[in-house]
């Protein structure tokens, strides 16, 4: 196992992430759970990384029923404040608490504020809640020693973060791999906390899933060059090339992807010019995207004030396979703002240097965001199990 020093600690470079976990009936399968826990540990991956929702708020248990098996210093144990969810109450000790009980341990190694991004933005700078104040207390208590946070915002908001909170921040976790380079602007986003020295975790290396599984003539591509690797791990040695990335999360079902991917850490093995080339041209036909270049002419003609540029990257993103970041995103905006308040006039139309036929393409959003679960949704129905679950615990 290859191995990341963060402030003098051995972090494993592979970490597990923890909410996909085996089910049987819905549940967690707890034995087969804690097998790919063990051998994951047995064979030096230190690092785990669970969050209060994952598995409707049961992996936070079922880890810590798993790690309690093991030596307290054998292993970090990571999880997260859930600020990006929809509650009525965002008490941070409330939480906080729970989640120590829920893990059954006294500290955490790292903990993280999740998913700061442009919706949840208000709940994490809100005076009421403080949340910030009241983790960096729990970290100068030794109940949290590192603390950091998970990243879907765009590269302006990124940096708003850092300057804001940079001071208590040691950490960020960000969606990184070499679709998302350039489709979620995740270059721009390394950039910017290899600036602030801002070490990363990686999530969503794989996207979930998505690399690991390419066009058949696009997999005989990489078998030419690299007949033993598998195709996962091309997603994985390109990580491996930046120097910023600290830890990769991998959440893994199976015992075989634990192994494949344990495998894949034992060793770096580069890639050269010409494998990066390769891949950077999967991607691109990947993406088969509208070539919205954000010149933003179109958008002093729309007379509903459509933010179009960030529309058509929502759609790019959607297209590729379906995806929270966008979905949260559009999620924000008020009704006149999303694309079903197109009303077809073309004016942008006429506007746009690459003749995009935008309101077709804002049609076809609306038609997905139609059939795609809602953020809003989603987070309604994990309030609800949170607070049967908090009521179970008490
Ligand atoms: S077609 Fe839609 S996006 Fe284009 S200018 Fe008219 S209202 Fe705005
Ligand atoms: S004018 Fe065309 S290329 Fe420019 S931002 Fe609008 S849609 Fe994109």
């Amino acid at each position: 196992m290859i191995y990341s020093d963060f402030n003098g600690i051995k972090i494993s470079s592979l970490g597990y992430g923890c909410m996909r976990f085996p089910e049987i009936d819905g549940m967690i399968n707890k034995e087969e759970t804690f097998k790919l826990i063990d051998y994951a540990l047995e064979n030096g991956i230190n690092y785990f990384d669970t969050g209060y929702s994952y598995h409707s708020g049961t992996s936070e248990i079922v880890l810590g029923e798993a790690l309690a098996r093991h030596k307290r210093d054998s292993y970090f144990i990571a999880t997260k404040y859930p600020g990006h969810q929809l509650f009525r109450n965002y008490d941070p000790k409330l939480f906080f608490e729970e989640q120590l009980k829920k893990c059954g341990v006294d500290f955490f190694d790292f903990y993280l504020l999740h998913n700061i991004c442009e919706s949840s933005w208000p709940v994490y700078t809100s005076e009421k809640w403080g949340v910030v104040d009241y983790f960096a207390e729990q970290k100068r208590a030794g109940r949290i020693k590192h603390l950091g946070f998970s990243c879907h915002a765009e590269p302006e908001l990124l940096e708003e973060i850092l300057e804001r909170y940079g001071e208590h921040l040691e950490f960020c976790q960000i969606q990184f791999n070499y679709l998302d380079y350039t489709l979620q602007r995740a270059k721009e986003k390394y950039e910017i906390l290899q600036r602030y020295n801002k070490p990363i975790w990686v999530m969503e290396p794989l996207r979930g899933g998505k690399l690991a599984r390419l066009l058949p003539e696009q997999e005989n591509k990489l078998k030419a060059l690299r007949p033993d690797d598998s195709i996962a791990s091309w997603s994985f040695r390109w990580l491996q090339q930046h120097s910023g990335v600290k830890v990769v999360l991998s959440g893994m079902t199976t015992m075989e992807a634990l192994q494949e991917n344990i495998n894949t850490f034992s060793t770096e093995k580069p890639l050269s010019d010409d494998e990066n080339a390769l891949l950077y041209e999967i991607a691109e036909s990947l993406k088969s995207s509208v070539p919205c270049t954000k010149c933003r002419y179109c958008c002093a003609e729309c007379p509903k004030g459509l933010n179009i540029p960030m529309l058509i990257q929502a759609y790019n993103d959607i297209n590729v396979q379906f995806s929270w970041t966008p979905a949260m995103m559009i999620d924000t905006l008020p009704d006149d703002k999303r694309p079903s308040a197109c009303i077809g006039c073309g004016r942008c139309m006429r506007a746009c240097p690459q003749k995009i036929k935008i309101p077709e393409v804002l049609r076809k959003l609306n038609e997905k965001l139609k059939v795609s679960p809602s953020w809003m949704q989603a987070s309604r129905e994990r309030e609800h199990i949170a607070e049967e679950m908090r009521t179970h615990l008490e």
